[in-house]
């Protein structure tokens, strides 16, 4: 997963993975992608499109 630089840590695609594998800190964001089923739920709930496959 791509992270665009004005990502904001809001946390909300933190909270909508079905599989809880982003890990959202202060200044920083963390994917398992290793995990990840591509349901691309994260990247539509970011209210700022900062997430890109
Ligand atoms: S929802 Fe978007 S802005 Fe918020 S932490 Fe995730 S990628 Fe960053
Ligand atoms: S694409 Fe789906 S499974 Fe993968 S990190 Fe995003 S919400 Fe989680």
């Amino acid at each position: 997963m791509k992270v665009k630089e004005w990502c904001m840590f809001c946390g909300e695609c933190a909270g909508v993975c079905p599989r809880n594998l982003i890990e959202v800190r202060e200044t920083s964001i963390r994917f398992s992608e290793d995990m990840c089923k591509e349901c691309n739920i994260c990247i539509d709930a970011c209210p700022v499109r900062a997430l890109e496959r």
